[in-house]
């Protein structure tokens, strides 16, 4: 089964960006990806709502090309009248899918709000908008880097798809047995909603290796070894990371993936050609 006929489907996300160059690229981006008829477009929000205003009107222009464009939400460090206000708003215009998250705030960015984690967050937007909203979760099949153990990631996890999630979408990772292993333990725990798997185009080894540190994405030794070895050659990681990361869709899509979810950096040509690999 192709990509596009997935029940499921595709969706890509981007990140507001902060120039007018910046701007036109992300609509010329939309306009290529949105061939592919994406099932969601959506847009990342900055720590404790640094970004609010331009990730609400990166959704207002991306969704005008009719693809239903969902915005993150992250509710460290805001507080409830900020985040009701908020909703009300994106509801006004039209918006009704959304990305749910704690986020993270940087080391001296005011207090942590009233809102402590995703599941509450959830909890919320339920109890003020009732089923308005479709709701995406972050889900870490290698676990939250902040998490003491796989188990308990897993059981948090759990607790906000009852809060009344609808489907997640996973942190990107370079193993499908770490995908599948966390399916079938999400599974084992009552969760029935679709879990799509992130996806990161290999680009750049620089930028790659401090997300992944960060995020707690684990890069394959066999993968680091081989980006090194290529040094400054971004072809050569470019068409190494393109075989890689295809092969893992592949990999996803035929264990059941639901879809796939593609971090494109506001890029379009890195997604395009891992679709294109897809049989
Ligand atoms: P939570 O689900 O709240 O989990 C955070 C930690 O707390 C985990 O260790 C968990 O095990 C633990 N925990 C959860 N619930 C409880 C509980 N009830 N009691 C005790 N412990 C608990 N960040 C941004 O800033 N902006 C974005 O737009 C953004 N988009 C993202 C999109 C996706 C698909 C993903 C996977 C991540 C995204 N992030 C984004 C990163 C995310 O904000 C961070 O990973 C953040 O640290 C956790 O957010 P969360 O919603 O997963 O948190």
């Amino acid at each position: 089964m192709s990509a596009q006929e997935h029940p499921l489907g595709i969706s890509f996300e981007f990140f507001p960006p902060n120039t007018d160059a910046g701007r036109e690229k992300l609509l010329r981006t939309r306009d290529a990806l949105a061939e592919r008829k994406p099932r969601f477009f959506s847009v990342t929000y900055g720590a404790g709502g640094s970004t609010q205003a331009r990730t609400f009107n990166t959704v207002k222009s991306v969704r005008e090309c009719g693809i239903a464009t969902a915005p993150h939400l992250s509710c460290i460090g805001s507080d409830k009248g900020e985040l009701r206000d908020l909703l009300a708003e994106y509801r006004e215009c039209g918006i009704d899918s959304l990305v749910a998250l704690r986020g993270d705030l940087p080391s001296g960015m005011g207090g942590i709000g009233e809102l402590r984690y995703a599941n509450e967050l959830v909890e919320f937007i339920r109890a003020e908008t009732g089923d308005h909203f479709e709701i995406a979760v972050a889900a870490y099949p290698e676990a939250h880097p902040q998490a003491p153990s796989f188990e308990h990631d897993l059981q948090n996890f759990a607790r906000k798809m009852q809060a009344g999630a609808n489907l997640a979408i996973t942190q990107y990772f370079f193993s499908a047995e770490a995908y599948f292993h966390f399916v079938e333990r999400a599974r084992a725990l009552g969760v029935e909603a679709p879990i799509i798997p992130g996806i990161m185009p290999i680009t750049n080894y620089t930028k790659l290796a401090r997300f992944s540190d960060a995020c707690g994405a684990d890069i394959p030794r066999w993968i680091r070894k081989q980006l090194e070895a290529y040094g400054d050659d971004s072809e050569s990681i470019q068409a190494f990371g393109e075989e890689v990361i295809s092969k893992l869709c592949q990999r996803l899509l035929d264990g059941g993936a639901p879809g796939l979810h593609f971090y494109t950096l506001n890029q379009a040509a890195p997604a395009l050609k891992i679709l294109d690999n897809l049989k």
